[in-house]
């Protein structure tokens, strides 16, 4: 038998990893992050859940690990993608809140020179999409609930937040950090 745990549900779960001053690095699968811990390239911060068994040890399945050996790693931009733009704009058309038939709105339209970017995308549903055209946003007097920005990665790892409780503190820290 393999000694790591590998094509299992297990791999649908995140990791948070934190480099080893403890300031978040990146959010990997679980098999990608336990393998780390068993090679001992890093440790297991915080656990979650059930047991991973190897053929050396039982592990506490990790739900926060930490790199022994710090990495200079520059952070990851954003990739722009349909997925992260609703992720930014919290699955709610910009204009009027609808959470219904999401699609992108070209703020400045496509046709009259509007790039794909971050600034010039906005999550917009079907119907405000219809009725905005191809018209540029002041000739239609919608307004946008929200400026379009491009999101860090750690935004979006403190969006992750929420769903893990007990990376809360290393993510915190960080914004901690970030507002000194
Ligand atoms: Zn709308």
């Amino acid at each position: 038998m393999g000694s790591i745990p590998t094509r299992s549900t297990k791999n649908k779960i995140m990791i948070l990893v934190l480099n080893a001053d403890y300031t978040p690095l990146t959010i990997m699968k679980l098999d990608r992050a336990f393998r780390l811990v068993y090679k001992g390239k890093a440790e297991i911060i915080s656990t979650k859940g059930d047991t991973i068994s190897t053929d050396k040890v039982d592990y506490d399945r990790p739900s926060v690990i930490r790199l022994l050996k710090y990495v200079y790693f520059p952070y990851k931009k954003v990739t722009l993608s349909r997925f992260n733009i609703y992720r930014r704009d919290d699955y709610k058309c910009l204009y009027c809140g609808s959470k219904d038939s999401l699609t992108l709105d070209h703020i400045i339209p496509r046709s009259k020179g509007g790039k794909n970017s971050w600034t010039n995308l906005a999550t917009c549903c079907m119907k405000c999409n219809i009725t905005k055209g191809d018209r540029f946003l002041e000739e239609t007097g919608m307004v946008l609930t929200q400026k379009p920005f491009i999101p860090s990665y750690l935004f979006f790892l403190h969006k992750m937040n929420k769903l893990n409780e007990d990376w809360k503190k290393y993510l915190i820290k960080t914004d901690n950090e970030k507002t000194r």
